[in-house]
């Protein structure tokens, strides 16, 4: 079958919740993916940075072969082998001296927002069904219900109310909103330290900090969202590192499957995880040991290939070689290592025109927010690469 052919079927079967490019990928390695037509492209989403390590790295694929005959599934309600190792090696890795496993990145944010919640009752002291929890405008922590119920984005919510109550929302960037915000009630404050699906948003230096600070002189838990920003891509382990804060408790998924199969978790330490007792929580492929053998070679591949130090130097090389295409269309190219917004003026017409054109050369990316392209490879990208890249780059964006 042929490109069409397969977009027509899942297109008649498939519910059209997405707008995917046109392009049906059949093999992937490293950084390179190969459509059904045999057409080979370099892939700058890294399905939304869940690929870091590049597609199919051959260790984490070895390691999931290997752990797949040997036991996948326990569930929880027994042991397995893999989980407590997971559980020690990404405690050592992060500083956190707690772990709660999940599957998908919206079900660890809800998992950090119930252990906020019952934080908030057991030892802040807060009244009984009265905890609230304050988010940033132009956020994205995935699409439950709770989730979107503070989302500022009007097509994430239309149509699905009733909404969960509890949330504020606070502009993001702004640590005095965040100030006047809290009330005796507040429990946590949820922030991504780079805003992915919002644009490739870097807040003004200092912010972090600022509101960091805020939370700890009104005992509010500082929550950061990491699931994308983190484990690499910002050219540190996290992007919180860029300024002296440390989350009580920290959000990850994504990356830390290797892209090979979904596992998230909730990284803390005793005084909040701690607030979970048998029975309160739980989720039967969370910490399974299929998820937790592949996490832990992530985690190991992301360390001995150093390829967060790559995405720091790699970054700071791909935007100077993007600031020399001097085009009209550009408004700002922003980001921290390999997590890169490319901000287009209105009159561009939109970055999907963009995102389309670099598909025709080779160059797979995804528009966000409608005039934003976003540049995020696998860490794994050589210089000579990007240098491959950029001159396609380059012919797209001075072209009309
Ligand atoms: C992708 C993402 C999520 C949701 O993860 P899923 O695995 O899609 O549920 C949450 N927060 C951020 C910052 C994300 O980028």
């Amino acid at each position: 079958m042929n490109t069409q052919e397969y977009i027509k079927i899942e297109e008649q079967y498939g519910a059209h919740n997405y707008h995917p490019l046109d392009v049906v990928i059949t093999k992937a390695e490293g950084v390179w993916v190969w459509d059904v037509d045999g057409k080979k492209y370099l892939d700058c989403l890294a399905a939304y940075s869940a690929v870091n390590q590049g597609h199919c790295h051959p260790r984490i694929v070895n390691v999931l072969k290997e752990q797949a005959e040997k036991v996948t599934l326990t569930s929880r309600a027994f042991r397995n082998d893999q989980l407590p190792l997971l559980c020690k090696e990404l405690c050592e890795l992060t500083g956190y001296k707690m772990m709660l496993p999940m599957n998908s990145g919206a079900e660890a944010v809800e998992t950090a927002l119930k252990a906020a919640r019952k934080w908030g009752y057991k030892v802040k002291g807060v009244e009984e069904g009265k905890a609230e929890i304050i988010a940033c405008t132009n956020n994205f922590s995935g699409r439950t219900i709770s989730i979107i119920s503070f989302s500022t984005e009007e097509q994430y919510k239309d149509g699905y109310a009733p909404f969960t109550p509890g949330f504020k929302v606070v502009e993001y960037g702004n640590a005095e909103q965040l100030e006047k915000a809290i009330t005796p009630n507040t429990v946590a404050f949820l922030v991504e330290p780079i805003q992915g699906e919002g644009g490739v948003i870097v807040p003004a230096e200092g912010f972090l900090k600022k509101a960091y600070d805020i939370c700890k002189k009104n005992k509010v838990l500082f929550i950061a969202d990491e699931i994308q920003s983190g484990l690499g891509r910002s050219g540190k382990m996290f992007a919180y590192e860029y300024e002296e804060v440390r989350p009580d408790v920290v959000i990850i998924g994504k990356a830390l499957s290797g892209g090979c199969y979904p596992v998230s978790a909730v990284l803390s330490d005793k005084e909040v995880l701690g607030v979970f007792n048998p029975g309160d929580h739980g989720s039967t492929f969370g910490g399974n040991p299929l998820g937790a053998a592949v996490a832990r070679e992530s985690l190991k591949v992301l360390v001995e290939e150093e390829l967060i130090e790559k995405s720091f130097e790699l970054g700071n090389y791909f935007r100077e070689k993007l600031r020399e295409i001097k085009t009209k269309h550009v408004k700002e190219i922003r980001g921290k290592g390999l997590f890169i917004g490319v901000e287009l003026y209105p009159e561009a017409g939109g970055a999907r025109r963009f995102c389309e054109a670099l598909m025709k050369r080779g160059i797979l990316c995804k528009e966000t927010h409608t005039h934003v392209i976003r540049f995020a490879p696998p860490l794994v990208i050589t210089k000579a690469e990007i240098d491959w890249a950029m001159d396609s780059i380059g012919e797209v964006l001075l072209a009309d």
